[in-house]
């Protein structure tokens, strides 16, 4: 199997061999027919960070980003969450390295800011946060959830090590559309983090690896 066969878009093809990705890893060869599928379906993966799960959501929500439009440029349509800013950062700068070729697509970070910084309207097709800010920043209006189309949750069970970051993603996820396609992603699944997968991500595909 190859990422042509996958139905990629041809500038995301360009984007992956530009970073030397010849071939799918094992999980983005299980995960992406199961992703990419329409209508949408919820996804939960088992998957330990090195096998290349950011590169299969990553590209599941490239592909899903509508960016025709000046105003679609600038209006959320995907929002991935992660534990902390250091991995949200990672993960921004995979969507930058393989959206390279996809002109004006615009990426925007929500991670806890220096007091300083005052919170400004996020218009970004693709939003990489951490759950607090982003819930914050949904509450005073900067960050629009209505458009949102795809939302991820990374290192669930990482998430859920951290007081009260499980119950953030959860009051994150209310305010979004009801219609919304959900990806969970957890290295391990003890008994908490798969209730609270299926509770975060009901109905979903399942892939373990
Ligand atoms: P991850 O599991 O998402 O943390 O990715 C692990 C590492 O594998 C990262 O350094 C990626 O750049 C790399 N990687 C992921 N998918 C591929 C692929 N299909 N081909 C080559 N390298 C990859």
């Amino acid at each position: 199997k190859s990422f042509e066969d996958l139905g990629l878009d041809p500038r995301i093809l360009k984007g992956l061999s530009a970073m030397s990705f010849r071939k799918p890893s094992k999980v983005q060869e299980r995960a992406l027919p199961l992703l990419m599928q329409n209508p949408p379906k919820n996804l939960v993966g088992q998957s330990q960070s090195g096998t290349g799960k950011t590169a299969a959501f990553v590209l599941n929500v490239l592909s899903r980003v509508d960016i025709s439009t000046e105003e679609m440029r600038a209006t959320p349509q995907a929002l991935i969450l992660a534990p902390t800013r250091e991995l949200a950062r990672q993960i921004v700068g995979v969507v930058h390295a393989m959206g390279q070729f996809l002109d004006g697509l615009s990426i925007g970070t929500a991670v806890p800011a220096d007091a300083s910084a005052r919170p400004t309207r996020m218009t970004a097709a693709i939003v990489v946060g951490t759950p607090g800010t982003v819930q914050e920043m949904i509450k005073r209006r900067v960050l629009n959830p209505t458009r949102l189309q795809v939302l991820v949750l990374d290192e669930a069970d990482n998430m859920l090590d951290q007081q009260g970051l499980g119950d953030q993603c959860i009051r994150v996820k209310s305010m979004l559309p009801r219609t919304i396609q959900v990806v969970l992603f957890s290295a391990t699944f003890p008994a908490h983090v798969h209730r609270y997968a299926a509770k975060f991500a009901p109905d979903a595909n399942e892939i373990t690896l």
